[in-house]
């Protein structure tokens, strides 16, 4: 009798220390599962990442030098400020900067950045593992039509550009880029501000050219541009891969400061900013 009422208690409290490591175990367990299954990786879809509020874009994004010091004109970025719901600044002198943009000093300027570029890569072994980095627009892509015929950032407008067939919209420096490397073994990846949604017409207008891999935003996330872009490139860089050059037209492309000794290549963009 004596016994049982000193058993009472002692399995009272064996239960509780069983049910503690029941529930550090499932925790445990359930962290693992989290820990292995984010982030994933989409090869020309998507690239899954957490949501993150869109934070004030600093004015420091939007004073970095346009030109590299060898380019024979000193063109100058939008100065004009992008807000959560407007993430595009375009220049407020449209029709000037156009012309600027098709001129040939520009058009001069804009090559020899990327000539730069190509004599970077050429110092490099090439080797699958590799990577040239390189944004779309207003980088390999050219929407100089777009900004031709409508003039302001507006976001139905912009979509529908994005759906339309481009074919051939290229710069053509960083198209002959991505071609040499390409054929030199080095792997090319396009990691874009577009979204998922606009996957579909984006890859059929690069169906003419030779690439590795194409990560767009995944649908419906607002995170900034250059937290979204240094996450794709830490992946690769998780997956095994070397970046061994970035090529971008904004400052969000990139890590700053741009290091051109890095590999670092910044095109000029007189059209829009993007924080
Ligand atoms: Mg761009």
């Amino acid at each position: 009798m004596m016994g049982t009422e000193r058993k009472g208690p002692k399995a009272v409290a064996m239960a509780a220390r069983g049910l503690r490591r029941w529930l550090a175990c499932l925790w445990v367990c359930l962290w693992a599962v989290m820990c292995v299954s984010w982030p994933t990786v989409g090869w020309g879809l998507d690239v899954s990442m957490p949501q993150e509020p869109p934070e004030p874009p600093s004015e420091a994004l939007f004073e970095a030098p346009s030109m590299s010091p060898a380019a024979p004109l000193a063109y100058k970025r939008p100065t004009c400020e992008a807000t959560a719901e407007n993430p595009v600044c375009v220049t407020p002198t449209m029709k000037e900067t156009l012309e600027q943009a098709r001129s040939e000093g520009f058009q001069a300027a804009f090559s020899d950045v990327v000539g730069q570029a190509k004599t970077y890569l050429q110092g490099i072994a090439p080797d699958s593992r590799k990577v040239v980095v390189v944004d779309l627009d207003e980088t390999l892509v050219s929407n100089l039509p777009f900004w031709e015929k409508v003039g302001v950032y507006d976001k139905a407008c912009w979509s529908k550009w994005m759906r339309s067939p481009k074919v051939g919209y290229y710069n053509a420096p960083v198209r002959e880029l991505v071609g040499w490397a390409k054929a030199q073994g080095f792997s090319v990846m396009f990691i874009t501000g577009r979204s998922a949604n606009d996957s579909a017409p984006t890859l059929r207008d690069l169906n003419d050219i030779e690439w590795d891999g194409t990560f767009f935003r995944p649908e419906g996330n607002d995170v900034r541009s250059q937290p979204f872009k240094a996450h794709v490139r830490q992946l690769l860089r998780d997956l095994g891969y070397e970046i061994v050059l970035n090529l971008g037209d904004q400052t969000s492309d990139f890590d700053l400061p741009i290091e051109t000794s890095q590999g670092e290549f910044l095109v000029p963009n007189l059209i829009y900013a993007i924080p």
